[in-house]
């Protein structure tokens, strides 16, 4: 039963996955749907007919039967973020959380008919604390099948993929440069995996990516593996000291951003998915992605 229900969720994922990219801005929307980081993205179209007519999980509570998530019963939902990755979440000039994620998160919020209370976490703890001390976590979160063992995820809102920041005049232009290196990478995340494949790597793990690349304008790394809208953001902070390179010229694969929810929570995913794709028809999304993402930080 289990795995049937992930191969439906998985089936699930993939087609909405098919509608975001349709509506997604224009950044978004440039990259194609190419993803293989999660199992949605290789699943086939005939997969949801099978989905719709799946009797519910075994495991489901009675709250969850009657479309209801435990997560929102107190009229509030908690959301985790790692406020250190502009322009998706950064801390404003108040020293509250602000960014795309948090705005969107903000306006789904909104939807649903629930408070929204941001908490600032370390990244690398997000993943644990859902379910716990958070509902949910909206982090710029790439859907890894290792995250899936722990939680769910909302459907993609955002295409992505790793950067390689150098220091300006570097040689390092493919991956089997970037043997031996010492690379600076935000700890937990995918461009710290994708670091620690690599042969002979000297990885470096940072709690804030911007640490790691002071630390590379230091001259103390070769460079820092960090995703695409951050890696932009902090090349135009430090000017002229760095380059941020595609990581497709690296042969890094493209990435997927989702909410990240309870294990086992449909009602909660049915809802946010709800809320996500009327935002995706109405515009509201899409203005999001200007304000916050092509309108810079
Ligand atoms: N997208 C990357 C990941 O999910 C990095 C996210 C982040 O640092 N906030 O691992």
């Amino acid at each position: 039963m289990k795995k049937l229900l992930s191969v439906i969720m998985a089936a699930v994922l993939c087609m909405c996955l098919m509608t975001a990219c349709g509506n997604a801005g224009q950044e978004a929307a440039a990259e194609p749907a190419e993803a293989e980081t999660t199992e949605a993205a290789n699943t086939t179209e005939p997969a949801k007919e099978e989905a719709e007519d799946a009797e519910p999980a075994e495991e489901e509570n009675a709250a969850e039967e009657a479309g209801e998530s435990e997560a929102l019963a107190d009229g509030v939902l908690n959301v985790g973020t790692n406020a250190e990755f502009p322009p998706f979440e950064y801390v404003d000039d108040n020293g509250e959380p602000d960014g795309f994620d948090i705005a969107l998160i903000k306006a789904i919020g909104e939807k649903l008919g629930v408070e929204v209370q941001v908490e600032n976490m370390e990244f690398d703890a997000l993943v644990a604390a859902i379910g716990k001390k958070i509902d949910v976590a909206i982090a710029g979160m790439t859907v890894t099948e290792e995250r899936q063992q722990t939680v769910d995820f909302s459907n993609p809102y955002y295409m992505a993929v790793q950067y390689v920041i150098l220091p300006e005049g570097s040689e390092i232009a493919a991956a089997e440069d970037l043997k031996g290196k010492a690379i600076g990478v935000q700890l937990g995340t995918t461009g710290d995996f994708i670091a620690e494949d690599i042969d002979d790597a000297e990885v470096s793990q940072y709690n804030k990516a911007l640490d790691a690349v002071n630390d590379l304008v230091n001259g103390r790394l070769d460079c820092v593996i960090v995703d695409k809208n951050p890696a932009l953001v902090f090349e135009s902070r430090f000017e002229g000291q760095v380059t941020a390179v595609d990581g497709a010229q690296f042969g890094f694969e493209t990435e997927e951003y989702a909410i990240s929810i309870p294990k086992g929570d449909t009602a909660l995913a049915d809802k946010i998915n709800g809320a996500l794709q009327e935002m995706m028809e109405d515009g509201t999304f899409d203005a999001l992605v200007a304000e916050y993402i092509e309108g810079g930080e």
